[in-house]
């Protein structure tokens, strides 16, 4: 099959290297000449394990090409597929001129018969404003679809090679078929259904993720207060498999580039239609003050953060990537600022993205981890990267001005702790001094 993808950023370019990894020829497509630059000369320009070898390797082979010509991405393909980014406005709903701005350049392009589906995350309706778009221009015959994505950054290319699902949203037999040839080496788990369907099922599983958070990290709260351990609640309540244990992990929320955007987003979807999604918009404020927690331990051990330096193990929303967008790093970090505090911060890889974020000149930029703890009064870990999880904490005790270590993440064990002298401060578990 001859595919372009419009928009290659991390959903575009891996979904873009892992339909030519199937054998298909992938046009990659982006108006940033920076980035195509940067790939054309065999390089990811982001951070997402597995993804350079099979980018080099299909490209080696002819079948992956970059280009910031949609015009001839576009007449060369059977199938165009639409990856730009749907950022939030600042009242929650996502910005759609990305989208419409790519299907005008698609509509200039048409030259035939062509199947164009959206792969964004879009509010309900999106896909028919697509057709619209595209229809003014271009009176030929075509087809839209919706096939929304569910990759992980971090464990992108996994996900995309082996996803638990493929779902598609098509109101014609033939783009059906067409998407469903694509995606059957994939897997055989492929819902057909109708494109509005298609279009809620992503905000709704986002939506319902991120309610797993919430309720989880709420009930750390209360065992925060009652004296509970909320890992062995999680384990008790994850065996009961009409739960489950994914995403009960407590911590200081949720961030990175979907779930903030897509709850809102929904919200906004539904208060169009006038219905107020009361739950999603609890989720949401629970959300926001999780991160705030780390602040409240500080206090607790510090009394004050004024003058003191204040070490952070982590920048990305998660581990595994680079991307810092919504990380809860940000608001914690500009927080602490605020109150007048030295930081140091070190992450694997979203330092440069960080920094391209937020910087200040309160801000120590460390090249290690331990370097981080050196001399700080308190270690916050915000994202669980295993080179902090293995990290020798007898060490970090001795780096430390004061002993103490806010853990985020939950990621030491009480046995860990009890044989360094650290005063650890765990999300919904009891402190140990
Ligand atoms: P991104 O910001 O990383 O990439 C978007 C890319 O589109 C950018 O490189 C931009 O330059 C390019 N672009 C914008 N307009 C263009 C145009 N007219 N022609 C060509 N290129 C254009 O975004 P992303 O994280 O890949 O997300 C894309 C979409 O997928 C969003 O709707 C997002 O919600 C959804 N999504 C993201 C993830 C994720 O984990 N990142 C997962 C599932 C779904």
């Amino acid at each position: 099959m001859n595919i372009s993808v419009i928009g290659t950023g991390y959903v575009g370019l891996v979904s873009g290297v892992c339909y030519s990894e199937l054998g298909n020829n992938v046009s990659c497509v982006d108006k940033d000449p920076f980035k195509i630059e940067i790939l054309r000369n065999g390089r990811v320009p982001i951070y997402e394990p597995g993804l350079q070898p099979l980018l080099n390797s299909n490209a080696a082979q002819g079948r992956l090409k970059f280009t910031i010509d949609t015009v001839e991405a576009v007449a060369e393909a059977d199938l165009i597929i639409i990856a730009v980014g749907t950022p939030p406005l600042p009242n929650g709903e996502a910005d759609m001129q990305y989208i419409e701005a790519a299907a005008k350049e698609i509509a200039q392009a048409m030259n035939g018969y062509k199947v164009v589906c959206v792969k964004s995350t879009v509010p309900v309706g999106t896909n028919e404003r697509v057709r619209a778009i595209i229809a003014t221009h271009y009176s030929g015959q075509f087809d839209v679809a919706s096939l929304p994505e569910f990759l992980r950054e971090g464990t992108a290319v996994k996900d995309t090679l082996h996803p638990d699902r493929i779902v598609i949203g098509a109101e014609s037999e033939r783009a059906a078929q067409l998407l469903k040839e694509l995606h059957i080496p994939f897997t055989n788990e492929i819902v057909v259904t109708d494109i509005r369907s298609a279009e809620m099922i992503k905000y709704a599983s986002n939506a319902f993720l991120a309610t797993k958070i919430s309720f989880i990290n709420e009930i750390a709260n209360i065992c925060e207060k009652v004296g509970a351990d909320v890992i062995e609640v999680a384990k008790g309540m994850g065996l009961d498999r009409r739960i489950g244990a994914s995403f009960l992990r407590a911590g200081i929320g949720y961030g990175g580039s979907c779930f903030p955007k897509d709850t809102k987003a929904l919200i906004q979807i539904a208060g169009n239609v006038e219905y107020d999604f009361k739950l999603l918009k609890a989720v949401v404020e629970v959300n926001r003050h999780q991160r705030f927690g780390v602040l409240d331990k500080l206090f607790q051990a510090l009394d004050n953060v004024y003058g003191k330096t204040i070490g952070i193990w982590g920048l990305s929303f998660k581990p595994e990537t680079d991307d810092v967008r919504e990380a809860p790093a940000l608001e914690i970090i500009d927080r602490l600022i605020e109150l007048g505090a030295k930081v140091k911060v070190y992450d694997p890889k979203g330092m440069e993205s960080f920094r391209r974020m937020y910087d200040h000149p309160s801000i120590t930029w460390c090249e290690a981890a331990m370097d981080v703890a050196q001399g700080s009064e308190a270690l916050c870990l915000l994202t669980e990267w295993s080179e902090f999880v293995t990290a020798d904490l007898a060490q970090v005790e001795a780096a430390l001005a004061r002993p103490v270590l806010i853990d985020g993440r939950n990621v030491f064990s009480l046995d860990q702790i009890r044989n360094t002298g650290l005063a650890y401060y765990p999300v919904g578990r009891p402190v140990f001094h």
